[in-house]
């Protein structure tokens, strides 16, 4: 008699890849027959702000990852349900409709989808169904690094070293796609791939498998060795450009070490090499996921400094906007803010520069900036833009302590020094000198221009933020 062959399923979120996907690789290791599943939410995309360029990474993906999978012996479904709570129906019927014994999936950290995972884990146990969850998107795992005391680090620096510590001890050699499966494809029908949400103009983010990885080799082998020396200057395309890729999982950070430590095999014991800067930034990466389950909280709209919850902060629809559209009068603000809306694409830098421009000078909650960046970028990611914001706005773990408060014509004046950056966004300034590219309101010719005066004065607004924050800390 034959035994019947036992059909999984894996269930793609944020890891939209077949190499070095952990819930992949297991689900073809212990099933004979699998079946990939997407489900799309646009309802849920559009309440949660998500940025249509980011939807359309998604959209131009999903086919790739279809045909991916289909040459490894693997039919791929695509729904789309309107709710983010139909999403256990979903998997519910997929499982019933194709005789689905085990259901896997790669865990992702946010407060939702750990309850979402939650109730279709219970719901598929009813059903007699498997549900597997792995760790797949840090290198180590949420939870692993932990104090002597066996708590979770508050502290990026301490992190960081016992996060290298675990790391020494581990090769971080990514998985290999899984071998071919059969699954008969006759009995279903491949998925017509169409997710209903505005076009966006993406093309500069190509998502197919070997450009990306091309992408991470260029950066490893030509740009990683001056990167600490680069990554601050906007005008320089001096980082990576992955995150995009990282946020939804078709690259992973174990593929990103992998590269550099072949390139650099010295770099953890070389702090000051470029190298060692890049890991940094990863290290940064998985330290504010661990944040997340640690302090589940910060999911919920929490600042990690509860007692910045007493800021008067002073919500202004009007310097709000001027702040998105890139209207503040602070040029290096500007530019990165029109950047940003009409690419979808902002600096390291210039993140922590705008994003304390709004929550110190315009003493503007946090939120309404993490927000916007959230329906504009295209590697938004709640983890990283949750801990980059409360960073900024010295409400976070860890965070700039709030004194300290960026001066956005000094930094211009760092940063981009001849106003190379500000001209290539800020069209109105490209006739301002040099000596004013940063303050063009003091240029004499400046009433010819078609730019705004400065919408606050930095030394006022300053003052005002750190007596704001020094009141709310002294009342706590
Ligand atoms: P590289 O400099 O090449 O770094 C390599 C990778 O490390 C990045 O791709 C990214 O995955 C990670 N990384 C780098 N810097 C950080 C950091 N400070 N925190 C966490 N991870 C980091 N990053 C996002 O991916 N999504 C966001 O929504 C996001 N929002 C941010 C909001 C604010 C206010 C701030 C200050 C930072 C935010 N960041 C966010 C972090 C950082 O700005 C971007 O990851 C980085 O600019 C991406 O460029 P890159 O890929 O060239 O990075």
């Amino acid at each position: 008699m034959s035994q019947r062959k036992q059909v999984g399923l894996v269930w793609f979120r944020s890891d939209l890849r077949i190499v070095d996907n952990t819930a992949l690789f297991e689900a073809a290791t212990r099933c004979d027959q699998l079946i990939g599943l997407y489900v799309s939410t646009p309802m849920q995309w559009h309440e949660h702000h998500i940025a249509p360029i980011q939807v359309d990474l998604i959209r131009r993906r999903l086919p790739i990852l279809r045909d991916q999978l289909a040459s490894i012996g693997i039919p791929f479904v695509f729904k789309e349900v309107a709710d983010f709570k139909q999403i256990p129906q979903a998997i519910l019927d997929t499982v019933k409709d194709h005789g689905i014994s085990h259901v896997f999936c790669n865990k992702q950290y946010e407060w939702n989808e750990l309850q979402r995972d939650d109730n279709t884990g219970h719901q598929l146990a009813e059903q007699q169904v498997k549900f597997s969850a792995f760790d797949d998107c840090c290198v180590i795992a949420p939870g692993k690094v932990l104090t002597k005391k066996g708590e979770a680090f508050k502290v990026f620096t301490p992190f960081r070293k016992e996060w290298l510590n675990l790391f020494r001890g581990l090769a971080p050699s990514p998985l290999p796609m899984p071998d071919s499966l059969n699954y008969p494809f006759e009995k279903l029908e491949q998925s017509d791939i169409s997710i209903t949400y505005p076009p966006a103009d993406s093309m500069r983010w190509p998502v197919e498998e070997e450009t990306i990885r091309q992408r991470l080799v260029t950066f490893c082998y030509e740009k990683v060795e001056d990167y600490h020396q680069h990554r601050d200057i906007p005008s320089i395309d001096g980082t990576s450009c992955l995150s995009p890729y990282l946020a939804l999982g078709m690259l992973s950070p174990r593929q990103c070490l992998a590269v550099l430590l072949a390139v650099s095999p010295m770099c953890m014991d070389e702090p000051e090499g470029g190298a060692f800067s890049w890991l940094n930034e990863i290290i940064w990466r998985e330290f504010y996921r661990h944040l997340l389950v640690a302090y589940p909280s910060l999911c919920r709209g929490q600042p990690f400094q509860q007692w910045t919850q007493n800021v008067k902060w002073q919500p202004s629809s009007e310097l709000l906007s001027a702040w998105q559209h890139g209207l503040t009068g602070y040029p290096i603000v500007d530019a990165a803010m029109r950047q940003l809306k009409q690419t979808g694409w902002m600096h390291n830098r210039l993140r922590m520069i705008t994003a304390s421009f709004l929550t110190k000078d315009l003493l503007i909650h946090w939120q309404a900036g993490e927000q916007w960046f959230m329906s504009q970028l295209v590697d938004g990611d709640f983890a990283s833009n949750n801990g980059g914001w409360q960073w900024a706005a010295s409400t976070g773990t860890d965070a700039q302590p709030y004194f300290r408060v960026f001066n956005p014509t000094t930094q211009g004046e760092r940063f981009d020094p001849k106003g190379e950056f500000i001209r290539t966004w800020l069209y109105e300034l490209k006739d301002v000198p040099d000596k004013y590219i940063h303050q063009p309101h003091l240029w004499p010719d400046s009433g010819k221009l078609n730019y705004p005066k400065p919408i606050v004065d930095h030394k006022q607004a300053r003052l005002l933020a750190i007596a704001s924050f020094k009141t709310a800390k002294d009342e706590y």
